[in-house]
Order: C-alpha cells, then structure tokens, then sequence
C-alpha cells in the first residue's frame, strides 16, 4: 500500500494476505512451520520472521510508523531486548531515560552487568542531560514519551539530532502514543518499539511486541534476534491483525474520552492535580501539540494519600482496577504498589510519583459512565 493512504485505511488494508483461492476478505492464517526448500531464497520459519502472516503485519505496522520495514516478537519486552543486544557489546555504554517501563529497567539493572554492558539513566527530560553523559563508548539513546506514570515528553526532534550529530542510534518506546497519536520516524527517531500487549491488541488478551526502523536496522535486528528466538506464534500475529484493524477507532475515542475525564478530574476538589499533556496546564503542553497527533489515552492524578488511593480503587465499580493498559476497558492502578513498588517512597517522591497517585488508562466506554463511576468513587472519600 502507498504511504499516502489514511491512517484508518492503514490500519484496515495495509499488508493484506489476500485470498486468492476462496476469496474471503479477511487474511488467512499460514501456521505451517514447515516449507518447501526447493528453489527458495530464503528458507521460510517461523523463528526468521519470515512466514507469510508474519510478514503481512509487519508490513502492517511499518506503514502505521511510517517507517520501512518492522518485526514482530513474543513481547514488549523480547522487543526491547532484541533491539538492544543487536547493536551492543561488552564495554559498550547506553544513556537510559530513568522513567522508563519497570520492565525495560529492571532488564538493564539486572542484565547489562552480567555482559559488561555500561549505562547510564538520566532522570531528566532536558537534552543538555543527556548530551552530557555521552561517551567515546556509547551506543545508543533510548527513551519513552510521554513517560509513566507522569505523562512528561521528552523533544523527539533534539534527541534525533543528538543521536545523529554523534553517530549513535536512537531508539524509542512509543507503546504510550500508539502508532495513532505519535509517528517518532517523522522526527527521526531510528528505532520505535511497541508492547502490542497494549493498544495494538487493545483487548487485554494478547502479549505481543513490535518494532518498526529503516530495512538496515532491521536486518541487522532480525540477523541477531533469529538466535534470540522471541518471535511471535503466527496464531497470535493473524489475532493481533485483526485487532489492528479498528486500532484508529479505538485511539481517537480513547484521546476523547480521556481529554474529558482529564477536564473533569481537574475541576474535582478532591484531586489534588492531574497529569495529561493535553491539559493547558501540563508544563510540556506546547511541546505535545509539535510532536503528538493525539494527547492519548493515559492520564494520572493524585489524592491525598495510599489510603485514599486504596480507598478509591475498592469503590470504582465500571473502571476495574488491574494493572495492564491499552485495552477497550478502563483500568485504574496505584504505580507506588505495582509499577514502582520496588523503589523506595523517599526515591519515588523525588522523581514526583507521591503515594496518592493513580494512573488512569482511559477506556472506550461512554464518558458520561466513566465520569459517573468516578464521582460516586471520589464521593465516598
Ligand atoms: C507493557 C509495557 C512494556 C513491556 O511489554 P510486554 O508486552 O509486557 O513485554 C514495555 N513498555 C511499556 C511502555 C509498556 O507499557
């Protein structure tokens, strides 16, 4: 499909398997992980990311990104990895955003050591900090925006351009914007990730990992990630197409909603503050209207106290309390007892996370049900 398709277009037709023995409209699924290897360029497998439905979505995603070519992995954080070890080696040096997915940090505390792998994690948004850790051996970039549970942006632009200026490759979790509401190759970001366990499956029923780059990363990541191993089973992959394919519908009611609720939630005398770049009050409000098409589904804000949070998640009725994101329904969860539960108050508070503090993933439920909910909710405090 040509680039200048729409993106709902992009999300319903690009990369379809077309049927061309029953002619049914949608892809059909492929799970054979044997293949003929007579007269073939390339053997087909599953693991080489190269089977027929593997390739569909990939393509798929890729022009979500507008970007070249894409993989799929097993998860998010295959993903992650994946992308990493491709380019790193002992010795090597990584400049981390420090508020990153819990995930993605523990696997760098608790891995790099063991290959000698150096990095650094910047709790800042501010370029000059980063610039400031670069050395002869870094390698990469990587960062998160808008970031969890604070919803701050990081300039996509000025990151690019650092990574450029000093040869290093930039690499960004987008899972947060969705391909929807930020496309981090228009402002030259080299390498975007997504945990498709959120909104590109968006029923909290599938864990799944993409990324999206230019063909020379790519193959450089599919030549290494081929012995990693983390592709996804072609089940999945032909699930997680379909779930893409109203990936735009979902996105623009979930931005709607979650602007009203943001609004709401602002206006409410027992929150104290509330955390959405679309919010005119968000210091980096100016800088999402350059860099995000949507303000997104995920907002947070804070009550007096634990108790108060915990209070409040047992008295919501309609918004469940759970800890993923991304999904069709709303979920509310406390990043002091999930997400951030293994640092301590004293480091949480310093980086802005107090224990009142809930993260909200806006679901596509009507928002005058949604408003409900949380007032009887917040009612009861
Ligand atoms: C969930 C998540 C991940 C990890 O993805 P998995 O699919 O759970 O492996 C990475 N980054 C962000 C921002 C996430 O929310």
């Amino acid at each position: 499909m040509k680039k200048n398709k729409g993106v709902d277009t992009k999300c319903v037709h690009s990369g379809d398997l077309i049927d061309d023995r029953f002619k049914g409209a949608t892809s059909p699924l492929f799970p054979s992980t044997a293949y003929d290897f007579i007269d073939v360029n390339e053997d087909k497998y599953p693991r080489y990311f190269n089977t027929p439905n593997q390739l569909a979505l990939s393509k798929k995603i890729a022009d979500l990104e507008n970007s070249e070519d894409a993989l799929l992995f097993g998860s998010g954080i295959a993903a992650i990895f994946s992308s990493l070890f491709s380019f790193i080696k002992s010795g090597d040096h990584v400049i981390f955003q420090s508020s990153i997915y819990g995930g993605t940090l523990n696997l760098v505390i608790k891995e790099f050591k063991k290959f000698n792998i150096k990095y650094s994690l910047v709790d800042s948004f501010d370029l000059k900090d980063y610039k400031k850790e670069i050395k002869s051996n870094t390698k990469i970039i990587f960062i998160e925006s808008p970031s969890n549970p604070l919803l701050k942006l990081i300039d996509l632009k000025s990151i690019a351009k650092l990574c450029k200026k000093n040869n290093l490759i930039s690499i960004i979790d987008n899972t947060f914007s969705s391909p929807i509401n930020q496309n981090p190759s228009d402002f030259g970001i080299d390498i975007i990730i997504h945990s498709a366990t959120k909104y590109l499956g968006g029923h909290s029923d599938i864990l799944a990992g993409a990324l999206a780059s230019n063909k020379k990363y790519i193959q450089t990541i599919k030549e290494s990630s081929i012995n990693y191993g983390g592709n996804l089973s072609d089940y999945t992959v032909w699930l997680l197409e379909r779930s893409i394919k109203t990936l735009s519908l979902r996105v623009a009611k979930q931005n709607e909603n979650a602007l009203k609720v943001a609004k709401f939630l602002f206006e409410h005398q027992k929150v104290n503050s509330v955390n959405y770049p679309g919010l005119k009050s968000h210091p980096d409000y100016e800088l999402s209207l350059t860099q995000m098409k949507g303000f997104g589904g995920m907002l947070s804000f804070e009550l007096n106290d634990l108790d108060e949070a915990i209070k409040f998640t047992r008295k919501i009725k309609l918004i469940k309390s759970a800890m993923s994101l991304g999904g069709v329904e709303s979920t509310i969860c406390s990043p002091t007892l999930t997400s951030h539960s293994k640092i301590s108050k004293e480091e949480r508070e310093k980086i802005g996370i107090f224990d009142g503090l809930l993260r909200f993933s806006v679901g596509i439920e009507d928002f005058e049900d949604i408003k409900n909910d949380l007032d009887q909710a917040l009612s009861q405090l």
